[in-house]
């Protein structure tokens, strides 16, 4: 198949542009880099040295013998190019990953707010309306969240998209429908993802498009089969305040020393993925597209669910690391139970890689290898989910 990778620069985007490389696939990168610079405006790297993405490609070519092409495109701006591009290459599926993606960022400030709105809710609609004027019949994968469901599934186990409920209608009794499982979003960066499932909604039913939505869980790990070929394939490995997730960010401050960052009573419950079952996923959700003329294909891409002070138990036994507990910046509940379904990827053939499998390999190879290169300066969540 050919495919488009949207965001394939990023650190879900790289190895699946590699994963599905490594399979034959046909693959274009299309980034403008966003990610990048908002490192050089955040002060911060990635824990692991990532190469440009020029030397990237040129590495993968000498270990594979593949070529990826590269297409520096903003989607949120450069509609006429993106539509080209369709028309050019005639993808079978594009995967978009192309958006900021880290909820802390979108709470920074009043300008982070509407960069992450306009950025990302620019990228999904231009998408969908540039599918739409190719004439072509390519299949968008998206990648969503489970945070659009704001963390609180009052003991239900949270669907694969859609709700089945029993409307009580006058003069027809109940009536049976599916209704898009309702969000509730903890931040701006999760308002978008909720209303990118609405622009996914309207363009599966008015122009039956065929699009795939993958509410993904928190990813954790950094390198896959393909990323641990060559030092310049490397993945990247975030650790700040900002974009570093709960149990990346556990990893690395054990490895340098620094109390593990528990914020209120880390009774936050929250889905998990490892990213080699991150590409494998994308992989199954390229392969198996929804017929067209179907409503939005949603599942739910998580493979376990953890307590964060629990993850940092876990941390702390297996490193020696203290545990800090810190105010919460986010206004949420305390504690929260979170059951999710996730039988579609079981059913389409996904074998998960579980935490105790993966946390040792992941402290030695990258955490201890790499932690000279660390800022402990931008380790603590210094956005504010409401003023002070
Ligand atoms: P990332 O920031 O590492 O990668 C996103 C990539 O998209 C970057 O390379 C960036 O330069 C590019 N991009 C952003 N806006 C763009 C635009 N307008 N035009 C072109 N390129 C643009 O993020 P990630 O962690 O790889 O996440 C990828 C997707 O997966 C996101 O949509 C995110 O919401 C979703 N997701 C990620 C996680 C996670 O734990 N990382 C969890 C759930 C969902």
């Amino acid at each position: 198949m050919k495919v488009l990778i949207l965001g394939g620069d990023g650190f879900c985007g790289w190895p699946t542009a590699l994963h599905l490389s490594d399979l034959g696939h046909d693959i274009i990168i299309v980034d403008n880099l966003s990610r990048r610079d908002i490192d050089n405006e955040l002060s911060v790297e990635s824990l692991t040295p990532i190469s440009p993405i020029q030397t990237r490609i040129k590495a993968w070519k000498e270990v594979s013998g593949k070529t990826l092409g590269f297409e520096n495109l903003d989607l949120s701006k450069d509609y006429a190019e993106l539509v080209q591009l369709l028309v050019k290459e005639k993808p079978d599926a594009v995967v978009h990953f192309a958006e900021q993606r880290a909820a802390p960022y979108s709470m920074k400030s009043s300008w982070h707010k509407r960069y992450t709105v306009d950025n990302n809710i620019s990228a999904t609609n231009n998408l969908c309306a540039a599918v739409v004027e190719s004439g072509l019949d390519i299949h968008v994968v998206h990648l969503g969240t489970m945070g659009v469901y704001g963390y609180s599934s009052v003991g239900l186990p949270i669907p694969e998209g859609y709700l089945p409920v029993k409307l009580d209608v006058p003069n027809k009794g109940l009536v049976d429908q599916d209704i898009l499982y309702p969000t509730n979003p903890g931040s701006i960066y999760h308002m978008t993802k909720s209303l990118d499932q609405i622009i996914f909604a309207y363009y599966a039913k008015n122009d039956q498009m065929r699009v795939t939505d993958l509410h993904q869980g928190i990813v954790w790990g950094t390198q896959t089969d393909q990323t641990k070929r060559d030092e310049r394939l490397i993945n990247r490995f975030d650790y700040d305040g900002d974009y570093g997730t709960v149990l990346n960010r556990f990893l690395m401050q054990a490895a340098v020393g620094y109390p593990l960052t528990v914020h209120g009573t880390g009774g936050q419950t929250r889905a998990f993925i490892h990213i080699k079952d991150t590409v494998r996923c994308i992989e199954l959700a390229v392969t198996n597209p929804p017929a067209k003329g179907n409503k939005v294909h949603i599942m739910n891409q998580v493979t376990e669910t953890h307590r964060v002070r629990d993850l940092a138990k876990l941390v702390s036994e297996l490193t020696g690391a203290t545990i800090k507990p810190m105010d919460n910046p986010r206004k949420e509940d305390a504690e929260n139970d979170l059951i999710v379904r996730n039988d579609n990827f079981l059913k389409l053939g996904l074998n998960p890689t579980k935490l105790e499998a993966g946390l040792l390999e992941e402290v030695k190879e990258i955490a201890e290898k790499y932690k000279h290169r660390a800022d402990l300066t931008r380790i603590p969540c210094e956005s504010l989910w409401v003023k002070k």
